[in-house]
């Protein structure tokens, strides 16, 4: 295509994508950390419709859950660990041997044994010493190995971690069974240079492991941290759809996947044509609605308004779309507003039927622009009062219903709940 010899891409041009792994493994997370998302429950049908849409399209490994956090939730993941899926079934647990046990009774190919290993985590949270932790993840990981399921050992917290005490960790999990490690940017305080450093140094001291690191968003850093851990050598990386997932959310499956195939120029084997299809699922059956300016699967990803971004799609898309909307099953829309300029409202007439001249389209376009700017506010504002209140409605159980149970239990709920 012409046009391809007019688009440089340096990324590629210089090398700099060819540091990254032969084989990138797709870990899904938006069974497990994407269900933990504020107010998200996923029913164990919905995530065997969530992992089979993903399974399809190439996704590698699929943590579905805690099976020890409930019954139905460990009815979920054997549900999916049972479905015959391409992908490899993985449950997560803590380093807790009946934790470990309800995984393996859920038929799991694989589970991740989990524990935390900041000292800030290991005072506060466990109370536990770093001999105490270490013994606990050697303990669990000889267990999960003996049961015959693939074992992967996670650390939380493990970017604000001692880090001769984190190589310490994963090499004793590492004798004991785990074939996998997970770093865990947990409260996404990592930058990419520092990812870069961090696993270059790790990278070196450990005994030979698969990478794989898990990144949250807390300062929008997950996809681009996720990005250089795989140009370090990472050949893991966690994602959720719609980059659901604990506060802010997890590195998007979505912005991974089509940053890898646009901005690398690789084939990630993943089905990218499905890519609108699983976001609405998720969307769908997690209630969170996807952010109008989300990349890749916001409604305005492939929309256009002012004049000379309209102009120039119309007469080349890749003026003004990195890719095209087609190749993950979308659409490009033109908007019309105080912005429009002809090109849009003469193709928009032309792509109808309708002819106009020239001074038609300007008087047109003027009446356009009239119209969108004295629009009142009070319905945008109307959309946005809406949608707050519904908001919290939906974060799992209310004020109201939460006091009501504690009278059920017997006890007498505050003045006002009564
Ligand atoms: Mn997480």
């Amino acid at each position: 295509m012409a046009e391809e010899t007019l688009v440089r891409n340096y990324n590629i041009e210089s090398g700099l994508g060819e540091s990254l792994p032969k084989k990138i493994l797709f870990w899904d997370e938006t069974m497990r950390d994407g269900e933990q998302t504020p107010g998200v429950y996923f029913s164990p049908e919905e995530k065997l419709r969530i992992a089979t849409t993903l399974s399809e399209m190439g996704v590698d490994i699929m943590d579905v859950g805690i099976p020890v956090v409930s019954k139905e939730e460990a009815r979920g993941v054997k549900l999916v660990a049972n479905a015959g899926l391409d992908a490899s079934i993985l449950a997560a647990c803590r380093a807790v041997r009946r934790d470990v046990e309800a995984c393996i009774e859920c038929d799991v190919d694989e589970v991740s044994i989990f524990i935390a290993c900041s000292d800030l985590h290991l005072k506060y949270k466990l109370n536990m010493t770093r001999e105490q932790v270490l013994d606990a993840a050697v303990r669990e990981c000889e267990y999960a190995k003996a049961h015959g399921v693939g074992v992967t050992f996670v650390t939380e917290d493990t970017f604000r971690a001692d880090f001769d005490y984190v190589v310490q960790l994963y090499n004793a999990a590492i004798d004991a069974g785990a074939t996998r490690a997970v770093f865990s940017d947990t409260v996404g305080y990592t930058t990419p240079a520092m990812m870069k450093w961090f696993i270059g140094k790790l990278k070196g001291k450990l005994k030979p492991v698969q990478l794989s690191v898990h990144c949250h968003d807390d300062f929008g850093l997950a996809v681009a941290n996720s990005l250089a851990a795989l140009e370090a050598g990472v050949e893991v990386p966690h994602t959720c759809v719609n980059g659901l997932g604990e506060r802010s959310g997890n590195a998007a499956f979505e912005e991974l996947v089509m940053a890898l195939e646009v901005l690398y120029g690789r084939k990630t084997g993943i089905d990218v044509s499905r890519m609108a299809e699983v976001s609405k699922l998720v969307e769908q059956l997690s209630g969170i609605p996807i952010a109008i300016n989300k990349a890749i699967v916001g409604y305005n990803s492939f929309s256009h308004e002012s004049g000379i971004h309209a102009d120039g799609v119309i007469k080349m898309t890749s003026t003004y779309e990195p890719m095209q909307p087609e190749r993950i099953g979308r659409e490009r829309r033109f908007i019309l507003g105080k912005h429009t300029g002809s090109t849009a409202v003469e193709d928009k007439l032309r792509r109808h039927g309708v002819h106009a001249t020239p001074e038609q389209v300007k008087v047109i376009v003027a009446m356009v622009k009239d119209l969108a700017e004295s629009r009142s506010k009070e319905e945008q504002a109307a959309f946005i009062r809406m949608y707050r209140e519904r908001e919290e409605k939906r974060r799992g159980v209310s004020d109201a219903e939460f006091w009501s149970l504690v009278r059920k239990a017997g006890l007498t709920p505050p003045p006002g709940f009564r």
